[in-house]
């Protein structure tokens, strides 16, 4: 199989036509989503709607399910906090049940999906470092774990005790090894890169690929001003931070 993996799309409609568009041109028989369609853009309806017809492996992201009152924003930041407001008054009927019917944790053939971590899925933690990888690790009995939520692309690799951390580019998925991959951002990097970023794995090849798709970021970012969003978030679009 070759899956298309994202996540992170933060209601940036732009963002995700352009990875779309792309994935349709990259012969892939199945979508991996991470989390958090909705919160800082301006288009949680329009993304939402796609998403659903792409029929993902999906898990909930924290501002999935705070838009949704299922996660306390008391860990948001202001602008977080404003956007979840803002994107919890627009939601239809049908659009909170799918959103609350997300799960925190999925499984595939030989993967696992959680926004945060393994260990502590409705913690939401950042999986940033060795320390919090190897307890994910710990818990990991399958080849790879995927997950989101930092925006920071990039591969540990765990491999007879010792773990190595890789970042984003091509990586051979060898049986010995087990892999927590952070696909990036779709729409809102925040590695530098304000380019969408996304991954393609291909379970057959054994092989995952980091792609970085540029995208309209002005009209992305001009709705969220218009929308009376924090323009914080659209002012980082450019510069991908
Ligand atoms: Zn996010």
């Amino acid at each position: 199989m070759r899956y298309a993996v994202f996540s992170d799309v933060h209601a940036n409609l732009e963002a995700l036509q352009a990875v779309l568009d792309f994935f349709s041109g990259a012969h892939v028989n199945a979508y991996i989503f991470l989390g958090d369609i909705v919160g800082y853009g301006a288009d949680p309806q329009a993304c939402l709607s796609v998403l659903k017809t792409l029929r993902p492996l999906a898990v909930a992201g924290n501002h999935d399910w705070a838009s949704v009152g299922r996660l306390d924003t008391d860990f948001f930041n202001a602008a977080a906090r404003a956007a979840v407001a803002w994107t919890a008054s627009r939601l239809t009927q049908d659009e909170h049940a799918f959103l609350a019917d997300l799960e925190l944790v999925k499984e595939g053939p030989d993967f696992y999906l959680v926004h945060g971590t393994l260990e502590a899925p409705e913690r939401f933690d950042y999986m940033l470092d060795a320390r919090r990888a190897r307890r994910s690790f710990e818990m990991l009995d399958r080849r790879v774990c995927f997950v989101g939520h930092s925006h920071q692309p990039g591969v540990f690799i765990a491999h007879e005790g010792a773990i190595v951390y890789r970042e984003a580019g091509e990586v051979d998925i060898e049986p010995e090894k087990r892999y927590i991959v952070n696909d990036g951002s779709v729409g809102q990097p925040r590695d530098g890169d304000p380019r969408a970023c996304c991954c393609i794995y291909d379970d057959r090849e054994g092989r995952l690929t980091f792609h970085r798709i540029p995208y309209d970021i002005k009209s992305a970012a001009t709705k969220i001003r218009q929308a009376g969003l924090p323009p914080s978030r659209a002012d980082r679009l450019f510069e991908g931070r």
